[in-house]
């Protein structure tokens, strides 16, 4: 089966990896479409990657630990309508047969409004491996080096993503 995992990935982190890891050794899953959501968000405090950038990143940490062949790197924009947002998912992936997704309105949506079946994953050290905790300690000069694949590291490094961050805290924005 096709799994879907959905998130914004802002950056993919060493938890998303092993929530992959764990998607990938449920024994009726064998693919798995990385679907990057609101892929034309960027230069925010919450969302301050590209969906290129963001889909850069996450091929390059499947590169590193995965067989690229089993996975679709896929980002899509929001759509400002909840109700036909799982028919606008499904209009723009390949076909997958359920969903991997920890927040509750995707779960709601996608039960109450397609076929597909909806599953949790594992929450994996969450006080350590977060995008927000990332963003942060970016933001405030901490250590984040650890948090996320090298590869990763290097691409945040090339896109400057660190100097990106830093300038968007100059508006009074509330960091997410
Ligand atoms: P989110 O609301 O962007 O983030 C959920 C939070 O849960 C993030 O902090 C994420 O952490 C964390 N999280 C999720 N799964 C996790 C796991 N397995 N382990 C650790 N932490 C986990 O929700 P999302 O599910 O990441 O993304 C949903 C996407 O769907 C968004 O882009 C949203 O805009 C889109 N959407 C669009 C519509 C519409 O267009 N109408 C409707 C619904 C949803 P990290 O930051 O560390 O990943």
């Amino acid at each position: 089966m096709r799994a879907l995992y959905l998130g914004r990935f802002n950056p993919p982190h060493i938890g998303h990896q092993k929530v992959l890891e764990y998607i990938l050794d449920q024994q009726d899953i064998d693919e798995i479409i990385v679907l990057i959501g609101s892929g034309e968000k960027a230069y925010s405090l919450k969302n301050p990657f590209t969906g290129g950038e963001r889909v850069e990143m996450m091929t390059k940490l499947v590169q590193s630990s995965f067989d690229l062949s089993k996975f679709y790197i896929i980002a899509i924009p929001d759509i400002n309508r909840n109700t036909i947002w799982p028919a606008h998912v499904i209009d723009l992936v390949p076909p997958f047969d359920v969903i991997y997704t920890n927040n509750s309105l995707v779960q709601q949506l996608f039960q109450n409004l397609s076929n597909k079946q909806v599953r949790e994953t594992p929450l994996i050290e969450r006080d350590k491996y977060s995008g927000k905790i990332i963003r942060n300690n970016i933001v405030n000069g901490k250590k984040w080096k650890h948090l996320v694949p090298s590869e990763v590291y290097s691409l945040i490094k090339k896109y400057g993503g660190v100097e990106r961050i830093i300038a968007l805290t100059v508006s009074d924005e509330v960091i997410e």
